[in-house]
């Protein structure tokens, strides 16, 4: 089968390898399709100097072509968005049985199981409640998951800021009910200027970068919660701490790496899936075969116009 292997920064190779078999309790995937996810980009960049090769990819969704001993589902045929921490690159990989959860009902190439863990974990840790105003700053591909569990949630309105026109297009479809060009507005004038003066009772930064990291402690009320979904690594970012301390701040921490809090994210986020209550489709907007992965991979670094979320498609797979 193929895989694709980061060897360097900004380089990929596409290598023929062994295909895996399934052991005690485990699965082989055909993949559909992979995802490429931001917490990737570093390795692209080079920017955080791993250690190369590199076989990446966990964003992925598949059908189960074969069972290892002791599976008793998922059955072979079935399609699934999988939890996997790596080898998603490729045209098979080898899962965990309890790993896989059904997909029936949404185009398998949008199926993306382990972004949806985590927005359903960041909307849950944040608790929204009922009549809640919420503040979306950043409305990429996770903002937009994030803006559609926090809509299920019965907040009262959801204002969402970015610096992207197009994205603050797509938030409306999705029902913002207020969206702000952060270039062009004071994003601290405009959330007062909606709530009366109140501010944010939740703001969730969704983009991973410095200025918006900021923005949060000027969108949000007294007492109210900061939801840091965004990725922040790279330099130390640095916020006004005396002013979040004063304003007593329930900073939240979204990120998971407890494999139970995981797989429970992505069991209820697969749930809503197939019920139709959310929809991925039309966020997967950049689509690559496996030997351009590169390209993939350079798409979602440099955001093209209307670019929301790139996937790497297998072929031969449906
Ligand atoms: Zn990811």
């Amino acid at each position: 089968m193929r895989q694709g292997v980061l060897t360097g920064p900004g380089s990929f190779d596409v290598v023929d390898v062994a295909t895996p078999v399934p052991g005690r309790g485990e699965v082989l995937v055909e993949v559909s399709a992979c995802g490429v996810c931001a917490s990737e980009l570093e390795a692209w960049t080079g920017r955080s100097e791993p250690t190369y090769p590199l076989r990446l990819g966990h964003e992925v969704s598949g059908t189960v072509v074969e069972v290892g001993p002791g599976v008793e589902s998922p059955a072979v045929g079935e399609p699934v968005g999988v939890w996997v921490a790596s080898d998603g690159y490729a045209d098979f990989v080898v899962a965990r049985a309890e790993h896989c959860f059904a997909a029936q009902g949404a185009p398998l190439d949008t199926v993306l199981a382990e972004p949806l863990a985590c927005a359903v974990n960041a909307v849950e840790l944040a608790d929204v409640r009922l009549g809640d105003d919420v503040v979306l700053v950043g409305a990429g591909f996770m903002g937009h998951l994030v803006h559609q569990l926090v809509a299920l949630r019965g907040a009262r309105q959801v204002i969402v800021a970015d610096t992207r026109v197009d994205a603050l297009e797509r938030a409306v479809a999705l029902g913002a009910t207020a969206t702000v060009h952060a270039g062009d507005r004071d994003l601290a004038a405009a959330v007062a200027e909606l709530t009366d003066g109140v501010l944010a009772d939740v703001s969730f930064e969704c983009t991973g970068s410095q200025a918006a990291l900021e923005s949060m402690g000027r969108v949000t009320r007294m007492s109210g919660k900061l939801v840091l979904v965004g990725f922040h690594q790279g330099p130390p970012r640095s916020v006004p701490l005396g002013w979040w301390n004063w304003m007593a701040y329930d900073v939240r921490n979204a990120h998971f790496r407890e494999m139970s809090t995981i797989l429970r994210g992505m069991d209820v986020g697969m749930r809503l899936l197939r019920a139709g209550l959310l929809d991925l489709a039309p966020h997967v907007t950049h689509r690559f075969p496996l030997a351009d992965i590169g390209d993939a991979f350079d798409a979602a670094v440099t955001k093209p116009d209307g670019f929301v979320k790139a996937v790497v498609t297998m072929a031969g797979t449906s």
